[in-house]
């Protein structure tokens, strides 16, 4: 008799636990860790997860319940990710189950999706009867069709088929009874199709730069260096998409595979498109906006072994590849890396988890590395490498910084600088093309009165809401909702109510009337909801139909459009604003990302960064394109302030429908951590614990109220850890009974 481990499919801390199930005997050759089941729970059936099979029960034989099937007739998990889930759980703190759920596509539960299968269809006879067979069928047209593109005795499909013959079923159903040709089944595997066939492109002789990182990675790829890790460090247009195909090819030479980490695949195309020019249309593609079906079938491809070759966005860190060579992290300083949902695991984390368990190199790339990367390469715990220089020789763009108190001085009240606009004039008169970034979509993120003060907030979230000049509605970014511009104030009823900042929609408006008759695009979430808006929009600024590109962040990354020869950042300061302490970072990063789009092409890119904080060391940094300066500075202020990477983060983040008793309850936690923290003598490392109302105190109308703990982590932490979530645990019930939730996230992306 045998036995299965199983992790029950429900996602709740109570049953977060192994249940033993019996193997029925026709089950017991075929079944191991990492197969699906479907079990019976209580008086339900659910799905599982087979951890581990024994051949003693450890348990009542007679309470022993039996597997009821095998889900699929191949482990859906292998045991490098079922580790992987078990160190996710172990970090994050939550149910493993909802960690294993990670490691499949979301369709593959409850049989959301299913295999795709087709009709096919061959001849019986031997194609040399072919024209005696033919005699018989004169009649009709469609069915001599059918035979004679079935004449090469292969399986065809009724897709295949349709191209000659009209008909095809009516063509095949008489074929099959007469036992001309037989009927069978055959999977299909979806393929996203906005990527059309791969257009072969050959090797470009790489640069020195290029073939000196190279020759420090190569080594350690062929000797299977188990996660070493590399930060490459490259300055915007220093090739590094170059160095990341020689690196995969060098793996699939070696039998190996790779897998590449974008930010966000919809954004990036040009990365696909790169790829599959120097390796065809193998490598598969995983991100959020393939259809389910689409999802299933890639992974299956990687899982079956069809493809040795990922490419996707951060949940493609889980992609079931055997043998890894290389994990590459590309824009490695993205926030997309760490999971917004629960649980919120980093990326990059799980890549070196992967790495060092599996095998493999970590390649972290990026011309603006997070803090955290770069203090981790300077420590000696990555390998630092460096691309300073652009390939070919082309100049770094040439940065001018438009200082916008001082327009204002002058009395310049519009939204360009007179350089901005200057610059855009004289770009577009040659000809050239122009990106103007801005981070807000919309037309004015503020609506307020100039008596009270007061910005029109959103009835359901405590956000200011944004005025979009195409519906001329105010909208919230947050949940949604939008309302008619009011025509008094709500809060004094005064008449003097104006929308000022600018958006997206506005910088676009401006840009029509500075230049008249001009061709522009707007990028942002509002132009790019549809399945496969992004990449028409990028091909119709690429195709030179329009001059000027107007987006939010989602034009500053990746993109390499060589006639771009003017960049514009708008309004730099927003960024800097956040009540975040990486908004020094995120500002920086962003500027020279965003640079780095101008003078890709022989000539050489201007920028122009209008900012009121000229002065402030990440707008300074970024003029100067200058990284290091930037990163002594701000790891200096991190040191002193005590922030990550010196220390962590925490919050327990408490939502529900009653203001008082969210706030209530955020207090008394609050107070239950200091007190443990005393009692176990942690006061040193955790440095504060504090309850409060979040800085977005309503959203989708539910009230916020948080924990935030700063600790020093260490292992001495780990008791708080699990005091707070066995807290959160014991008191989940009750809290569920006031409609509250609550949440322990460690390290979170935003503490809004
Ligand atoms: P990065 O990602 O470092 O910003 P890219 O990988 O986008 O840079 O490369 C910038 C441009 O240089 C691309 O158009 C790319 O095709 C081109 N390029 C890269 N390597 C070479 C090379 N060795 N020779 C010629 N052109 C190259
Ligand atoms: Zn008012
Ligand atoms: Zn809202």
């Amino acid at each position: 008799m045998s036995y299965a481990e199983v992790i029950v499919d429900i996602a709740t801390e109570q049953v977060d636990r192994v249940f033993t199930y019996r193997i029925p005997e026709a089950m017991e050759d075929r079944i191991g860790p990492g197969y699906r089941v479907r079990v019976p729970f209580g008086h339900r059936e659910k799905e599982g997860y087979v951890l581990r099979v024994k051949d003693t029960a450890d348990y009542d034989e007679n309470r022993i319940r039996d597997i009821l099937a095998l889900l699929e007739d191949y482990p859906a998990l292998l045991p490098a990710l079922i580790e992987c889930a078990l160190e996710i759980k172990k970090e994050t703190r939550c149910p493993l189950c909802e960690a294993l759920r990670l490691m499949i596509p979301a369709g593959m539960r409850q049989g959301r999706v299913a295999v795709r299968r087709e009709k096919i269809w061959r001849i019986t006879f031997d194609p040399k009867d072919l024209d005696e067979k033919l005699r018989g069928e004169k009649r009709s047209l469609n069915r001599t069709l059918a035979l004679t593109a079935l004449s090469d005795g292969e399986w065809h499909s009724k897709s295949e088929l349709s191209g000659v013959v009209r008909d095809v079923r009516s063509a095949m159903t008489p074929l099959v009874l007469r036992g001309l040709a037989e009927e069978s089944e055959r999977e299909v595997l979806r393929r996203p199709e906005e990527y059309g066939p791969a257009v072969p492109m050959p090797d470009p002789v790489l640069t020195p730069e290029q073939n000196e990182v190279l020759e420090d990675m190569l080594p350690a790829l062929r000797n299977g260096d188990k996660g070493h890790t590399y930060l490459l460090h490259g300055v915007t247009g220093s090739g590094k998409t170059e160095v990341f195909i020689r690196l995969v090819r060098e793996c699939v030479s070696m039998g190996k595979s790779a897998l590449i980490l974008v930010p966000e695949i919809a954004l990036t195309p040009q990365m696909i498109t790169w790829f599959r020019s120097r390796f065809g249309d193998g490598p598969a593609v995983l991100h959020s906006r393939l259809t389910e079906g689409e999802r299933y079938d890639e992974w299956r491809r990687i899982r079956l072994g069809q493809t040795k070759i990922v490419i996707g966005a951060r949940s493609a860190v889980f992609a079931p590849l055997q043998d890894l060579g290389v994990i590459i992290v590309d824009e490695e300083h993205e926030t997309t890396y760490l999971s917004d949902h629960y649980p919120q695991y980093d990326a990059r984390r799980v890549a070196r988890g992967r790495a060092e368990r599996e095998g493999g190199l970590v390649v972290l790339s990026s011309a603006t590395p997070s803090v955290y990367s770069y203090a981790m390469a300077r420590r000696g715990d990555y390998t630092l490498l460096e691309m300073p220089r652009r390939v070919l020789d082309r100049p770094l763009p040439e940065i001018f910084l438009a200082d916008m108190r001082e327009e204002m001085r002058l009395g310049n009240r519009g939204i360009f600088s007179r350089r901005l606009a200057g610059e855009l004039k004289d770009c577009v008169s040659r000809g050239r093309q122009a990106m103007l970034f801005i981070n807000r979509r919309g037309y004015a993120p503020f609506v307020s009165c100039r008596r009270c003060g007061e910005a029109v907030k959103c009835p359901n979230c405590d956000v200011s809401m944004t005025f979009h000049a195409t519906d001329r509605m105010l909208h919230c970014h947050y949940c949604g909702e939008s309302i008619t511009m009011p025509e008094v104030c709500p809060s004094c009823g005064s008449k003097y109510i104006k929308s000022c900042g600018t958006g997206t929609q506005r910088v676009e408006e401006e840009v029509k009337k500075l230049l008249p008759g001009v061709v522009t695009i707007r990028m942002d979430n509002d132009t790019t909801a549809s399945r496969n808006a992004h990449a028409e929009l990028l091909e119709r600024f690429r195709s030179g139909k329009a001059q000027v590109l107007i987006g939010t962040q989602m034009i500053a990354k990746g993109l390499d459009f060589p006639s771009v020869t003017l960049v514009g950042a708008v309004l730099a300061d927003m960024t800097l604003n956040l009540p975040d302490y990486r908004a020094p970072e995120r500002t920086f990063q962003l500027l020279v990302q965003v640079a780095g789009r101008a003078g890709r092409g022989d000539e050489k890119g201007r920028v122009v960064i209008q900012t009121y904080k000229p002065d402030h060391y990440a707008i300074a940094g970024a003029v100067k394109q200058d990284y290091r300066a930037f990163f002594n500075e701000e790891f200096a202020r991190r040191r002193m302030d005590l922030y990550p990477p010196f220390t962590q983060m925490d919050r327990i983040l408490v939502e529900g429908s009653d203001d008082e008793k969210v706030y209530g309850k955020a207090v008394s936690w609050g107070e239950r951590v200091s007190r443990f923290t005393k009692e176990k003598g942690l006061d040193r490392l955790v440095l504060f614990v504090r309850a409060d109302r979040a800085p977005i105190s309503r959203l989708k109308n539910r009230f916020r109220a948080h924990v935030v703990i700063k600790i020093i982590d260490s292992p001495k932490c780990a008791s708080l850890k699990a005091f707070i979530t066995d807290t959160l645990r014991e008191e989940n019930e009750e809290l569920q009974a006031q409609g509250m939730t609550a949440a322990f996230e460690i390290n979170p992306l935003s503490l809004a």
